[in-house]
């Protein structure tokens, strides 16, 4: 985790580490704007990694075809002449325009900058875990109930219960019955969404009777004195109760506009509304860019996004600079941008 104290000071801070977020911090870059980027996942990529890392993409101009990871790898390439700081698991939750006009913007877990402008480039907003739709469940939540795993050992010699037919509720299942003193896996159906080879691991594993796997749905959770007892599941045949002290719920994770909902933008269909002249939100200073932007005829594109954000940082640098005239230069003619990125550094 980051250190909570400290107030970083940049020209722009950037929302979202997703293609957009990413191309911006190249074109803050080129133009001479110190830039940061936060993201509250624990990874950067956002939908490109998140939803479709190894689909195709064949719509990014000079790139006939590439994953949707190839696409972040070579961004992340892109920026790395700038050495921009990207800190992951940091989702912002508000913002403050001091006197001065600069801005004090805030995570979620405690970090602090002051910037010149700020880029939303947070593509349907953060994404958060799905919860269990169980009235018990949100007063267990951290003790008992869990929607990713931090730390092994906290699941060391416990009853723990993992649900969900995904990818993480494979892996994980197959991880945590190594440390806990029993691994039961629910999901819904006799069917997983998850890659092949982990199914067959699985299903090895309750053969061998490392796990056990019950098809059905939660339905209620047993506690006492705040910690979690048993898990009730209802399938067809009517219910099981089972013993659980730790309840893992890995069902995906939902896009949710959040915290940037209350920052009183004008904000229409959960997306922000803005000037397409240069992608300032109803807030100057507050830019919105790639998905989450919203203007008549927006197409949910990553060139879209690219050229959104290349405008709205030009009219960024006007606040982080008043008094500097910025003198357009194409890439191909600046002596200082070839000779960073040559050496590949800042
Ligand atoms: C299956 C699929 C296939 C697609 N194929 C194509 C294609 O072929 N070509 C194409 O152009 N587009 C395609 N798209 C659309 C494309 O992926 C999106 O347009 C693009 O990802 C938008 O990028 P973005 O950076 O605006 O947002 P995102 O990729 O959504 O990234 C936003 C990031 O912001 C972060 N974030 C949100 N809120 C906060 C907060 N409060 N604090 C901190 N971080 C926050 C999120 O965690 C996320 O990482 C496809 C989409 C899908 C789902």
């Amino acid at each position: 985790m980051e250190p909570q104290n400290e107030v970083i000071t940049t020209d722009v801070l950037i929302i979202g580490a997703g293609p957009v977020g990413l191309f911006a911090a190249f074109e803050a870059g080129v133009i001479g704007l110190s830039c940061q980027i936060v993201d509250g996942l624990d990874r950067i990529g956002g939908q490109c990694i998140e939803l479709y890392p190894d689909k195709p993409i064949y719509d990014i101009p000079a790139i006939p075809s590439c994953t949707a990871r190839e696409l972040v790898d070579r961004l992340m390439e892109q920026i790395r002449p700038f050495d921009v700081p990207i800190h992951l698991s940091q989702r912002v939750m508000s913002v403050e325009q001091r006197e001065d006009h600069r801005w004090t913007v805030r995570t979620e877990h405690g970090m602090r900058f002051d910037v010149a402008a700020i880029l939303i480039a947070a593509g349907n907003g953060a994404f958060v875990p799905q919860r269990l739709q169980v009235p018990e469940a949100a007063a267990l939540e951290d003790r008992s109930v869990h929607y990713s795993v931090a730390r092994l050992a906290d699941f060391e010699n416990r009853d723990v219960l993992v649900a969900g037919g995904g990818d993480s509720a494979l892996d994980w299942a197959l991880a945590l019955k190594n440390v806990a003193k029993k691994l039961t896996l629910v999901h819904r159906r006799n069917g997983f969404s998850a890659a092949a080879n982990s199914v067959v691991a699985m299903k090895r594993a309750v053969e061998a009777g490392e796990m056990d796997f019950v098809v059905g749905m939660i339905d209620s959770l047993d506690a006492h004195d705040g910690a979690l007892r048993s898990v009730r599941i209802k399938h067809v045949d009517g219910t099981t109760d089972i013993v659980a002290d730790k309840l893992v719920a890995l069902y995906g994770l939902v896009a949710d506009l959040g915290p940037i909902a209350e920052w009183n933008l004008d904000v229409r269909g959960g997306r922000i509304e803005v000037d397409t002249s240069n992608y300032e939100s109803s807030r100057a200073g507050i830019f919105a860019v790639g998905d989450i932007a919203q203007y008549p005829n927006k197409q949910k594109l990553i060139l879209s996004g690219f050229h959104e954000a290349s405008l709205a940082l030009r009219k960024a640098y006007s606040y982080a600079y008043p008094d500097k005239k910025r003198v357009h230069i194409h890439s191909s003619y600046d002596a200082k941008l070839a000779e960073r990125v040559q050496s590949g550094a800042a």
